[in-house]
């Protein structure tokens, strides 16, 4: 049922869950009916002679529930349980009157029901294996071919990296990069949320160009560098933290051969199943009520953590390490070059660090108190949280930049051991960065385009122990890093992907132009969340030579700044009468890389 909802229904085009839920959720409905049947075939034993048909009608309704829930999402689940109790009241005596049937029916329907769900998962083993099989057998590129891998920082925006001038030293180990990198100072998203920035970093394509959204994936309108980098002989492998933006079903995954989202049996994915996921939401409202009047607060302490990682589990980047290290050593093809794309999710909100990671800023110990706050400023979305609490927030984050560094540090350690970096480019980058109010109510990331969302920081390690470093002062888009990772793997002469290779710049071509833009969800008159209407509105940023220019909103305001005087663009000049000509010429140019497709008319109210 929720597979059909997927493919006709107008929203709600990702699943956010393991691609096992296939066999998983009929398999966890099962075990949870099984056990309620079981207790209720023992109370039924104690009261005879009601007891059968009591226990029929109950676990009858709780069997029609999941898919009536899945096929009407609108539903609430206790006029849904009404419903199907209705039912399975009706239903009962008149099955009751035909035993034989029934049991016909158990004998045959069961097994089906069984061979359905192992062919299910069965056929994802297979497709598995098929691809794989396409990739050992297609032909080696040329001899000496190099691996490129892709890291990106989730959410690590420039300004907080003590290698951008940040105060703290919150990045050693990209510090330490840098010295023998290719360095970019001024490099940008081309959007400021997850997908659209990686989807546009895969396709070399400007956001505008591409299906995905908030509630809409990637489709396979354009080639990825993935496809064609295993089109030609390259191996390819993605290991992701973001499971909400980068899972399998965000369309990123097309091309890589090996991608590893969501851990198998992970304890936040029983709620794929809408009767675990239901169950778990009323749990959670007698909890806030609860709590709320300061009933059984104990209580409410001791099971926040078993919460804590039902509902929100991270993927650490220590498991995206391992997962990328273990299939280096035993799964890949050591005579065929890799392309690798690993996305590190330690420093996204709700900036927590891992257990074993240090407080290296602002006060400790962090207090019960605050922790709720941020669970609540995050849970309403993220408005504007009150100016006491921006600090301990911004510590948290740079807390886990810091952590997220160390981390990174260890990998390319790893890395030398093994003797990988030298037949390696390594690209380390971020989809965006974060803010934190710097603008008036501007927090968190992907509804602005203010630099502290858009400036990344961008290295281009090459293979040791060769080569000059070098540093780009010109801005520059990540949206070209789809044609650098061509051109790193010497493939960039025949490639069908747009754009120009970072690699070369200072050295040739001057640096493409620098859009980055933040789409309205296409679906967001579907959808009745406030915070994704927040969002309707198309707003673009075009950033050349020494000017941003920011036009967003229905009044497509527009605002002007001079990066290097100004780079915390507090002082607007799009007033300025004597930068009119600027702000023209700036204008028609974003109309030109747009296409016009980023006017407010585009997209009616
Ligand atoms: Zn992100």
């Amino acid at each position: 049922m929720t597979i059909l909802r997927k493919q006709y229904g107008a929203t709600n085009r990702f699943y956010w869950t393991t691609r096992h839920f296939v066999w998983l959720v009929p398999l966890i409905d099962l075990v949870i009916l099984v056990g309620l049947a079981a207790v209720l075939g023992i109370v039924a034993r104690l009261g005879r002679r009601w007891g059968q048909e009591w226990t029929f009608r109950a676990v009858g309704g709780l069997a029609l529930l999941p898919p009536l829930l899945a096929g009407f999402p609108g539903i609430y689940a206790s006029a849904g349980l009404l419903l199907t109790t209705g039912i399975a009241w009706r239903l009962t005596p008149v099955l009751s009157r035909r035993p034989a049937a029934v049991r016909r029916l158990v004998r045959v329907g069961l097994p089906l029901l069984a061979a359905a769900v192992l062919a299910l998962g069965a056929s994802l083993a297979s497709l598995d294996w098929l691809e794989a099989r396409r990739e050992w057998t297609s032909p080696l590129p040329s001899p000496g071919s190099p691996n490129v891998l892709l890291i990106v920082l989730d959410t690590v925006g420039a300004d907080h990296l003590n290698l951008y001038g940040y105060q703290r030293p919150t990045g050693r180990t990209l510090a330490e990069l840098a010295r023998r990198s290719i360095w970019f100072r001024e490099a940008r998203a081309a959007s400021s949320w997850t997908l659209l920035s990686h989807a546009s970093m895969f396709t070399g394509r400007w956001p505008h160009e591409l299906s995905a959204g908030w509630m809409s994936p990637l489709d396979g309108a354009h080639r990825t560098v993935a496809e064609y980098l295993r089109s030609r002989g390259y191996a390819t492998a993605g290991f992701v933290g973001n499971l909400q933006y980068c899972g399998w079903d965000s369309g990123l995954a097309r091309g890589f051969t090996t991608y590893r989202d969501h851990p198998f049996l992970r304890l936040a994915d029983l709620r794929a199943s809408v009767l675990v996921d239901r169950i778990t939401t009323g749990a959670l409202a007698i909890q806030y009520y609860a709590e709320k009047f300061t009933v059984f607060d104990g209580i409410g302490a001791a099971v926040r953590p078993f919460w804590q990682k039902f509902l929100y589990d991270q993927k650490r980047a220590e498991v995206v390490h391992h997962e990328f290290l273990e299939w280096l050593d035993h799964d890949r093809d050591p005579n065929r070059p890799f392309f690798g794309f690993l996305n590190l999710f330690d420093a996204h909100s709700p900036y927590e660090l891992r257990p074993a990671g240090i407080h290296r800023f602002g006060a400790r110990p962090r207090n019960q108190h605050e922790e709720d706050l941020l669970a609540q400023w995050l849970g309403e979305f993220l408005g504007a949280p009150s100016d006491r609490l921006v600090p301990p927030f911004r510590d948290r984050y740079d807390d886990c930049v810091a952590d997220l560094d160390e981390q990174l540090g260890w990998l390319i350690d790893q890395l030398d051991r093994r003797g990988v970096l030298e037949q390696t480019w390594i690209i380390i980058t971020s989809d965006h960065g974060e803010s934190f109010g710097e603008h008036p109510g501007v927090f968190f990331h992907g509804r602005s385009l203010y630099r502290t969302e858009l400036h990344v920081p961008l290295l281009i390690v090459p293979p040791v122990p060769h080569f000059s470093p070098r540093v780009v002062n010109e801005p520059v888009s990540l949206r070209d890093l789809a044609a650098t990772i061509v051109d790193l793997a010497s493939l960039g002469a025949t490639s069908p992907i747009p754009g120009t290779s970072l690699a070369r710049i200072g050295n040739g071509p001057a640096p493409a132009p620098v859009l980055s833009e933040v789409i309205p969800n296409r679906l967001s008159n579907e959808n009745p969340s406030e915070w994704l209407r927040k969002t309707r509105w198309p707003s673009a940023a075009l950033t050349e030579g020494d000017w941003t220019y920011i036009r967003s909103g229905k009044a497509a305001r527009e605002e002007l700044y001079r990066i290097r005087e100004d780079p915390g663009e507090r002082q607007n000049l799009a007033s300025e009468p004597t930068l009119q000509p600027v702000l023209l010429r700036l204008g028609a140019e974003l109309d030109r890389l747009s296409n016009g497709a980023l006017t407010p008319d585009h997209f009616p109210p």
